[in-house]
């Protein structure tokens, strides 16, 4: 596709999707215009890239819809001195919207080709401010603890523990937690040792598969 079609769609996207639902933040609409997301998608899907939902991304998972996305990174309320754990890297999109905005992501990620495949991506964007680990990131990462904000881009029948003790003070973690189908974006608060919790808009992500997360 040619350049000037794909960048019409992206802003079709950004005005329709995010904007018009009540995205408004700068920071945040210019991240998706610098990391394009048919850069985050199997070829075969790229002229899908710009549509309203997520899409197969291989091994079983996919990439979120850029709405869900945008509505996560806006509950984190992100900082630019924020250091974020994120758990599910997938295609690597939201880290990268993460990277765009915050100082430092640290994301954890299952399955290796994935991992592989969004480092390549990130690379290619220039980013030099994300690490990986591959494993169970329902036990978070406990070496860069502690974080000013954590986000799970995969469902939890339970908040983990592990990521609650890796919040730092006056961190806010965003995660899909609740039933296998369904879940509700829960928004978890740290202040003065106090968590408060809040429960935000209805949404279906795949599971996160783990100690803390599920069986399988
Ligand atoms: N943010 C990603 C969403 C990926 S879907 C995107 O938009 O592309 C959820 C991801 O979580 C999948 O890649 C899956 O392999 C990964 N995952 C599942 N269980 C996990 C676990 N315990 N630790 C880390 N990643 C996990």
């Amino acid at each position: 596709m040619i350049e000037e079609a794909r960048n019409s769609r992206l802003e079709r996207m950004i005005s329709e999707q995010l904007a018009d639902r009540g995205i408004t933040d700068e920071r945040i609409l210019n991240a998706f215009r610098s990391n394009p997301r048919h850069l985050f998608v199997p070829d075969s899907r790229s002229h899908e890239a710009y549509s309203d939902r997520p899409l197969p991304i291989g091994e079983g998972q996919t990439i979120s819809q850029p709405y869900i996305v945008a509505l996560m990174t806006e509950l984190l309320n992100l900082e630019a001195s924020d250091t974020v754990l994120e758990i599910g890297t997938g295609s690597g999109f939201q880290t990268a919207i993460l990277g765009s905005i915050a100082d430092k992501v640290f994301t954890v990620e299952r399955k290796e080709t994935l991992m592989e495949r969004a480092k390549k991506v990130h690379k290619e964007l220039g980013f030099d401010n994300i690490q990986y680990e591959k494993g169970d990131g329902t036990k978070g990462w406990e070496e860069f603890a502690p974080y000013d904000k954590i986000l799970a881009t995969g469902s939890v029948p339970n908040i983990p523990d592990s990521l609650l003790d890796q919040l730092g003070q006056g961190g806010r973690l965003v995660a899909p937690a609740g039933e296998r189908r369904q879940q509700r974006l829960t928004l978890i608060i740290r202040n003065n040792g106090e968590l408060t919790k809040h429960k935000e808009a209805y949404c279906s992500f795949l599971p996160l598969i783990g100690e803390e997360g599920w069986n399988g």
